[in-house]
């Protein structure tokens, strides 16, 4: 039998917390070689812990566990990043919810993801600086999608294999991407994509974090873009996310 060593080092993102026993706190961390891995953190909720402040919401930290039976336990943690914004800033925070939840719920437990790991820790800092937190986070979903195997099909007409032109479309989550106007017309699951949220989706999916800044969106394709991933992401969840009704309510307070 291989043997396991008693103590390993990782480093995490905190997805999720929540309070346990006394003074402990239970812990969801996603890492880059483990994936999605549950652990405990003793003694966090006392006014002395020093690692408190190491283990905040979406925190990124170089952390020392040791096996336990049941749970993993925490015994050593470092900040690398704290992406500070997001904890202070509500609709910053609120965005930064929904990105980790989004990632949450399109993951196993202890599924290796490296690239999602990358994407999510550069996400964070993202939105902690973005003037487009809106577009930040359209960016966000289309390459989650791709990495969890639901990359939206943009190119070819997902039931009759046209090449997509430059024309109004129709768009199907249940098929997977773009359907041509001769395809799409009138069929069950697809609805209209107009020829701009295209052309915004196909760059977003093609291009680095960086040309964002070179995208200039009407409101009312921003707002089409939105609706569109919301609709794969809720077709492939079956369900709407928590934190979605959440960001609504907070953006309509701001
Ligand atoms: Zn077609």
């Amino acid at each position: 039998m291989p043997s396991r060593e008693r103590t390993f080092r990782t480093e995490a993102i905190v997805l999720r917390r929540k309070d346990f026993g006394e003074a402990d706190r239970l812990l969801t961390l996603f890492t880059p070689e483990a994936g999605k891995i549950r652990v405990l953190a003793k003694g966090i909720r006392k006014p002395a812990s020093r690692k408190a402040g190491h283990l905040e919401l979406y925190t990124r930290s170089m952390l020392m566990l040791a096996r336990g039976r049941d749970m993993d336990i925490i015994t050593q943690a470092e900040t690398l990043q704290s992406y500070r914004p997001l904890r202070e800033d509500l609709l910053r925070s609120s965005y930064g919810s929904y990105c980790v939840e989004l990632l949450d719920k399109f993951t196993p437990d202890h599924a290796e993801n490296k690239p999602l790991y990358e994407l999510l820790s550069r996400a964070l800092g993202w939105l902690a600086e973005t003037g487009d937190l809106a577009l930040t986070t359209r960016y966000y979903e289309l390459q989650l999608l791709s990495m969890v195997g639901y990359q939206p099909q943009l190119f070819q007409c997902v039931v009759g294999g046209e090449t997509i032109v430059a024309e109004d479309q129709f768009f199907s989550p249940a098929e997977g991407g773009a359907v041509c106007p001769r395809c799409g017309q009138n069929r069950a699951g697809a609805f209209a994509m107009s020829l701009a949220a295209l052309k915004v989706l196909r760059f977003m999916q093609s291009n680095p974090y960086e040309m964002l800044r070179d995208l200039a969106l009407r409101p009312q394709v921003h707002a089409e873009a939105e609706r569109i991933l919301q609709r794969v992401i809720v077709y492939h969840l079956e369900r709407q996310l928590k934190s979605v009704e959440f960001l609504k309510q907070v953006r309509r307070a701001g």
